[in-house]
């Protein structure tokens, strides 16, 4: 094997546990920063881990010590950290990427220079109801009021329906910078995941994501029901928005398809996402193989990322006990064709992403059949 270069994870959730994963097929060391026995260094047996937060500027100076190329598993890591280690390590993607795209506000600022397609937004300042009833007429109800920093899931946002709504959703924001945003009256929420290369940008299919209650709930690769045309749409958008960031590595794009067939960009996550998780059985690159890859400029066949087979993943998520999330992957164990991916996160919480079950199947409308008894499954958990 080549004299592969050293990776440096900041966070070891179950992200950094399947980029480990990758990066472990192909005798790539990984250097995870988080706490002790976190899920990706649980997988991962050598000395050269680094025990902190990925916040904590010392620490991540001491991870990069003794990498030569340093990425994240999630966005809202301290970018000044990073800033300040980019003379030694290579950081991808760009540490600049990450602090625009960690702030939905700046996120959606920069991407409007490239003409990329968003519901209208407008930005609060004081945080006042008078303010933002003021804004609430001039995007209509209902809107929907997000933080612009440490969103993840769903929280953060705040659906404001009503005029009546307002002292609520302020309570529930209060202290984080605000903005609102025009509501998308979507018929499908649509996901990309792009690529980019040191001279490419590549793209996976476009896939349909459900949310329940703002957190991915299943994917289906590909989209259900969506025209060429829809499809090449979606494709072209990703691409363009992802292309308006600096750096290399797996970027995650989130879209509205709208009643017209017209897209709308809902956000960017400069890392692997929940909504390529799919690729790990349904192409012959995973999203994580395809970020170590591009990450230390190793080549990826374009052809790599398209779909083997439909595909649909069904998130196990926390239920009211710290282990009946459990009864989903025990169930699966009896299905056909049901890959179980548990992250040994320990106890569950309610809403807690825990592992992720993707199901692959000959058509769409198989896939569908064999997956249905894990959704009640999954419902019955939560409910
Ligand atoms: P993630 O876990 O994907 O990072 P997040 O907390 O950053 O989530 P968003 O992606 O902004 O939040 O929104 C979560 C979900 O809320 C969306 O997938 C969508 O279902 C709904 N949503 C967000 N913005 C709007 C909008 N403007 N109009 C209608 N629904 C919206
Ligand atoms: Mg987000
Ligand atoms: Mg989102």
């Amino acid at each position: 094997m080549w004299n592969s270069p050293k990776v440096g994870i900041l966070g070891g959730g179950q992200l950094g546990r399947m980029l480990t994963e990758s990066a472990n097929r192909l005798n790539i060391e990984v250097h995870v920063l988080d706490a002790a026995n976190a899920p990706a260094k649980q997988i991962s047996a050598h000395d050269n881990h680094t025990i902190g937060h990925f916040n904590d500027q010392d620490a991540v100076q001491e991870l990069a010590k003794n990498c030569d190329v340093v990425t994240a598993e999630i966005e809202h890591v301290n970018t000044y950290a990073l800033e300040a280690v980019a003379s030694q390590v290579k950081v991808e993607p760009s540490w600049e990427s990450i602090r625009i795209i960690q702030n939905k506000y700046d996120q959606k600022k920069h991407l409007s220079k490239f003409n990329i397609p968003m519901a209208d937004y407008r930005e609060l300042v004081g945080n006042t109801p008078e303010e933002l009833a003021k804004i609430g007429e001039q995007l209509g109800f209902p809107m929907m009021l997000k933080s612009k920093t440490l969103a993840y899931d769903g929280r953060g946002n705040y659906p404001v329906k009503s005029k009546e709504d307002i002292p609520a959703a302020l309570e529930a924001l209060k202290d984080r910078p605000l903005f609102a945003e025009k509501w998308a009256h979507f018929k499908m929420e649509l996901a990309v995941m792009v690529v980019k290369t040191k001279d490419s940008v590549l793209s996976y299919p476009t896939v349909e994501t459900v949310q329940e209650d703002s957190v991915c709930k299943l994917v289906y690769a590909p989209a259900r029901n969506v025209s060429d045309a829809i499809n090449k749409k979606a494709q072209e958008l990703a691409r363009n928005a992802v292309s308006a960031f600096e750096g290399k590595g797996a970027f995650g794009v989130e879209m509205f398809l709208l009643e017209d067939d017209s897209i709308l960009l809902c956000e960017i996550a400069s890392r692997v996402h929940n909504s390529g998780h799919y690729t790990i059985e349904g192409c012959g690159l995973s999203q994580f193989d395809a970020h170590m890859r591009a990450i230390i400029d190793l080549p990826i066949p374009p052809k790599s990322l398209e779909l083997r087979q439909p595909s649909i993943m069904l998130n196990i998520i926390g239920g009211a006990t710290p282990d009946s999330h459990l009864k989903a992957a025990e169930h699966a164990l009896s299905i056909p064709n049901a890959s179980i991916h548990l992250y040994s996160k320990g106890a569950a919480r309610p809403g807690r992403k825990m592992g992720h079950i993707t199901v692959t199947a000959a058509t769409m409308y198989e896939a569908e059949t064999i997956i249905q008894p894990l959704i009640d499954v999954v419902d019955e958990i939560r409910a």
